[in-house]
């Protein structure tokens, strides 16, 4: 229809000129020109259009993912699993009256697999994929996201009927652009429109039509979408994709040294446990950059210290070229002993590796083996987690009799803690409704645990004053120190057992 409509403002131009040209030549140029201005603007118009097309909505045909090799999400899969059964089974859904699944979000951070996940669920349910970013449909242009939605649920049709497959899935990452809270963004009527549209769309969609369409969206704010999005007949499965735990970091690893040599010195048990808190992505990163390290010593296998060092790379980012003074590297030294210190004292062989090697922001760095993928903490955990935090500060005061701003990642971390200590309940404040605390009480308990729990530390810290003296000189030589080094060094300091 659009293509007649050029055909025919063409024609009337044409007539225009012609008419316009025999009857008052005068007026012949004028009318020329701005003939073919409009033409000009026109073709653009239509060349921007079918660019814009070109990049919403990647069809992906090759590079089939399937659920097994995604590690981890075990929970995620297995609810994807059953919500797209209804897809495998269309024909039971209709003779039960079962209002059909049109939308599912993956919720999560990033780098935990929601992209992995929805491709997996094409492959599963032999679907078509396409593929869009809610990014994609920004624009300046009032409509023209709005017309790209309506492109990309095309695009997904008109695949599924290519690869002769009767269900389409759309993929919508970042779903969270277009789908924020309507009119929270301001006079956003852009972002509105675009809404709509998808909501148009989904709503569309039923049973019988051929293909059928299924929308996956992926998102790791969703707090912030819009309520319409998530009612019943829209997007009604949501689905947490939260970073992997200790078994399926091991389970992710395993996948992801599927097709690289690795040496029998290689516990991946040991680097699962060492990688808490890392997403599947940084897990894939970790990998490769273990590999590359390997490459660099020309090395033919991939070795365990190859993953170790890897490990901070990911965690805190390239090696940082500048050096401190060093009289700074020494107390940052002093500092990270003291954490180490009493990491070991309140947990032993907790400490996994110290460096002062500068990385990223961090001038130094205590890497804790982490106790267990745990849910539940009780006091005593909360408070010796405050003691290895405030371990580095009372380290300064020890040594020098001043401390530094070195600390202040600690402190906040520490008053996290301790807050937690009092929303608990675990404090001498009994059972409080925090939000409802007066302030003046709040920060008295607070200060009160520190003053408690510094006074502690220092204690604890006090009995090994003169050993973190010779050895944050080592350390600064060496930059490094394995865990079990530490043990030993500390080992050695103990002439009689101290209680902690
Ligand atoms: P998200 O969409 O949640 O941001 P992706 O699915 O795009 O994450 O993951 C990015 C990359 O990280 C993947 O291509 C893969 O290499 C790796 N990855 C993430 N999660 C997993 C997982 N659970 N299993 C295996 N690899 C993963
Ligand atoms: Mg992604
Ligand atoms: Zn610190």
């Amino acid at each position: 229809m659009k293509t007649y409509l050029k055909e025919v403002v063409l024609g009337l131009g044409f007539a225009t000129l012609v008419f316009v040209g025999f009857t008052f030549p005068g007026y012949l140029f004028p009318f020329f020109l701005l003939f073919s201005l409009l033409f000009a603007a026109s073709v653009m118009i239509e060349k921007n259009r079918s660019a814009a097309a070109g990049v919403t909505g990647e069809v992906a045909k090759s590079h089939q993912i399937e659920f097994h090799q995604i590690g981890g999400q075990d929970m995620a899969k297995r609810e994807i699993m059953e919500a797209l059964d209804f897809l495998k089974h269309r024909d039971q859904i209709q003779t039960l009256g079962i209002r059909p699944l049109k939308g599912l979000i993956l919720s999560g951070p990033p780098g935990t697999g929601k992209t992995l996940l929805a491709k997996a669920a094409a492959t599963y349910t032999d679907s078509a994929f396409v593929a869009a970013s809610g990014s994609e449909f920004v624009e300046m242009y009032v409509g023209v996201g709005a017309s790209r939605v309506r492109d990309l649920f095309k695009k997904a049709r008109l695949a599924a009927k290519k690869e002769g497959k009767d269900t389409a899935i759309v993929f919508i990452d970042e779903i969270d652009v277009i789908g924020g809270k309507r009119g929270s963004t301001g006079s956003h009527q852009e972002y509105d429109q675009t809404l709509n549209q998808l909501l148009t769309e989904m709503d569309g969609m039923g049973t019988t039509t051929s293909p059928m369409v299924l929308v996956i969206a992926a998102t790791n704010r969703l707090d912030m979408l819009d309520p319409a999005l998530i009612r019943p007949g829209r997007f009604d499965r949501q689905i947490k994709v939260d970073l992997p735990d200790k078994t399926g970091r091991l389970h992710i690893l395993e996948i992801q040294t599927k097709n690289k040599p690795l040496a029998d010195s290689v516990d991946l048990e040991q680097v699962a446990r060492e990688t808490y808190g890392f997403s599947g992505a940084q897990l894939e990163s970790l990998c490769n950059e273990a590999a590359i390290l390997a490459m660099r010593e020309s090395k033919e296998q991939i070795e365990q210290l190859h993953f170790r060092d890897s490990v901070d790379k990911v965690l805190l980012g390239e090696r940082t070229g500048k050096r401190p003074r060093e009289e700074e590297l020494e107390r940052v030294a002093v500092h990270e002993l003291g954490h180490a210190i009493t990491s070991e004292l309140v947990r032993s062989q907790s400490v996994s590796h110290i460096t002062i090697a500068p990385r990223g922001n961090a001038l130094g760095f205590v890497r804790q083996v982490p106790e267990s993928d745990g849910y539940l903490y009780t006091y005593d955990q909360l408070v010796n987690q405050i003691i290895v935090a405030l371990g580095g500060t009372v380290a300064e005061e020890l040594i020098y009799g001043n401390r530094s701003t070195g600390a202040q990642g600690d402190i906040q971390q520490a008053t996290n803690m301790a807050r937690t200590i009092i929303a608990c309940g675990l404090s001498t404040l009994g059972i409080v409704d925090i939000e409802n605390l007066q302030k003046n009480i709040l920060d008295e308990e607070i200060r009160r645990i520190f003053a408690e729990i510094y006074d502690r530390t220092r204690e604890m810290l006090s009995v090994y004053e003169e050993g973190i003296r010779t050895l944050s000189v080592d350390l600064v030589r060496d930059e490094n120190m394995t865990g079990d080094e530490f043990r030993t060094w500390l080992q050695a300091q103990i002439k009689e057992p101290v209680s902690v």
